[in-house]
């Protein structure tokens, strides 16, 4: 017979032994790997009442970030979107007008800001290549929910009402 690959196996149609047929050995292997793990440490935790500490490099949920004044720091220049692989965010620039001064620190400003949670692979490059100091990536952990729309993060919901003191290295 002639085989695709390398990797056919022929199947073995060897009959079963009176052992193999009553699966009894097989039983009590299982029971003695089971009985084993009962006095092993435990690798899980009960959450949600027990929370694990997560590591300092952790990246959770963006963040849009404001100035000492409260501005909002982005002008929609459109490299985080840019650079992000996943193409999940999605941003409108608009003109800042006069008497808008005290909203947005720069003469462009983001009138639409998202981040489809869903598409997300909190790889860091966004805030990697954002010049203004605007988005980070936080140590939340975005919320489960049932529904898709739930997971589309608009500006409002990442704009952060305080300034994030840690600047860039
Ligand atoms: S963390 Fe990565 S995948 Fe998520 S929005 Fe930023 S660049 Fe895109
Ligand atoms: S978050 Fe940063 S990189 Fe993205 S549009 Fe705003 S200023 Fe530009």
């Amino acid at each position: 017979m002639e085989f695709l690959t390398d990797k056919a196996q022929p199947v073995n149609r060897k009959p079963m032994t009176f052992w193999e047929r009553i699966y009894l050995i097989n039983i009590f292997i299982g029971m003695w790997i089971t009985l084993k793990h009962f006095f092993k440490k435990k690798v899980t935790v009960r959450y949600p009442e027990v929370e694990r500490q997560f590591s300092e490099n952790y990246r959770g949920m963006h963040i849009l970030n404001r100035d000492e004044e409260g501005r909002e720091n982005c002008t929609a220049c459109g490299l985080c979107a840019l650079a992000c692989p996943a193409e999940a965010i999605t941003m409108e620039a608009a003109e800042r007008l006069p008497g808008e001064e005290h909203l947005y620190r720069e003469e462009k400003y983001a009138a639409r800001y998202e981040i489809n949670m869903l598409r997300c692979i909190f790889c860091g490059l966004c805030e990697e290549a954002c010049p203004k100091d605007a988005v980070y990536l936080s140590q939340s952990v975005v919320p489960a929910s049932y529904k898709r729309k739930n997971f589309i993060y608009t500006k409002e919901d990442l704009l952060i009402p305080f300034p994030k003191k840690e600047t860039k290295e």
